[in-house]
C-alpha cells in the first residue's frame, strides 16, 4: 500500500503516513472552527509511528491551544496541520483536508456539535456526539 500523503499550501511542509488512518471524526469544536476558518475540521487520528515528516520540518510552528494539545501550522503559508496531545503521547491528529490518497476511509461521527456553526446544518446520518465522546473506542462502540 502507497502511503498517504499530505502538504500544506505553499507545499514546503510535507509528510507521509504509512498504514490505515485511525478514526475520522468531523469537529465542530470551536478551536477547529477558528483554526480553520471553516466549519469543521475532518480530522484522522494515527500512532505517531505513522507519521514522517518528509520536508519542511523548519517550517513547522507550534501553538499551544490548550494545556493538554499542541497545534502545528506552517509559518510560511499558515496551514493548519498536525495535533499532538500531553495525554495521548502515541496519537497524532491529522487533518483530511491536506491529504492525498485516502481510499476509502470516511468520517464516523461528528463531534462537538453543541459547538457547531449556527449557520451550518448537518445533514449526514452520521452518529452525532455533543462534546468529547470520552474515546475513540467509545465512538467505534456505539456505530457497531
Ligand atoms: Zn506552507
Ligand atoms: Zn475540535
Amino acid at each position: 500500500m502507497n502511503p498517504i500523503t499530505g502538504m500544506c499550501l505553499c507545499e514546503r511542509v510535507s509528510y507521509e503516513i504509512s498504514g490505515e488512518l485511525g478514526p475520522i471524526f468531523n469537529c465542530h469544536c470551536s478551536k477547529c472552527r477558528r483554526w480553520h476558518g471553516a466549519a469543521f475540521r475532518t480530522r484522522a487520528s494515527i500512532d505517531i509511528s505513522q507519521f514522517n515528516i518528509v520536508t519542511g520540518r523548519d517550517n513547522l510552528t507550534e501553538y499551544a491551544s490548550s494545556d493538554n494539545v499542541s497545534k502545528y501550522f506552517c509559518k510560511n503559508c499558515g496551514s493548519p496541520l498536525h495535533s499532538t496531545y500531553k495525554d495521548r503521547p502515541n496519537i497524532i491528529g491529522i487533518p483530511l483536508g491536506a491529504l492525498e490518497g485516502v481510499g476509502d476511509s470516511v468520517p464516523l461521527a461528528n463531534i462537538f456539535t453543541d459547538s457547531k456553526a449556527t449557520w451550518y446544518e448537518i445533514t449526514d446520518e452520521l452518529p452525532r456526539y455533543p462534546s468529547w465522546p470520552g474515546s475513540e473506542s467509545k465512538v467505534r462502540e456505539t456505530n457497531s
